[in-house]
């Protein structure tokens, strides 16, 4: 009379869910429970952790799979080479990416060398970052930060990861 067994927690709406998190090296979408994104989960597929709590360098046809998909928050900074600012905050925006591991994807554009997407998003100035959750904008800030600005504005705009 297994179906009898009281199991509230699995039936309770607000159980943890599982989130999709799309792996950076083969852009499979791995299904993985919020209580374990504290516990670098690996890739199903190619083993690859899939938060390694470093930024991922998407181009034009990586974007799609990775921040399409992912339920998990993405923060996606738009730069380019040239850019002085830009490349003063890189630091800083790595220092974000390893303190928010586990509950935000980071990532990094190249505007030079993905002109789709900095015309689909309408990115004006670099640096840009737009933080994402399943492909949707959820909030974009232009200008550099550091990285203590940076955290604090992807948890005002993207929330806990189970929100
Ligand atoms: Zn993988």
């Amino acid at each position: 009379m297994r179906h009898l067994r009281p199991d509230f927690h699995e039936m309770a709406p607000e159980a943890p869910a599982k989130l999709v998190v799309a792996c950076a090296r083969c852009a499979t979408a791995n299904r993985v429970p919020a209580e374990r994104l504290a516990d670098d989960p690996k890739c199903g597929k190619c083993g690859a952790p899939l938060l390694d709590g470093k930024p991922a360098v998407l181009d034009e046809q990586k974007f799609e799979s990775f921040v399409g998909r992912s339920e998990l928050p993405v923060v996606v900074d738009f730069w380019a080479e040239w850019c002085g600012p830009c490349r003063a905050m890189a630091p800083a925006f790595e220092r974000a990416a390893a303190e928010l591991k586990a509950s935000a994807r980071f990532a990094k554009v190249n505007a030079d060398a993905a002109p789709g997407l900095s015309a689909r998003f309408g990115i004006r100035s670099i640096p840009t970052l737009m933080v994402f959750r399943a492909g949707k904008e959820l909030a974009r800030i232009s200008g550099a930060m550091d990285a203590r600005s940076i955290v604090r504005w992807v948890a005002a705009h993207a929330g806990p990861p189970s929100a």
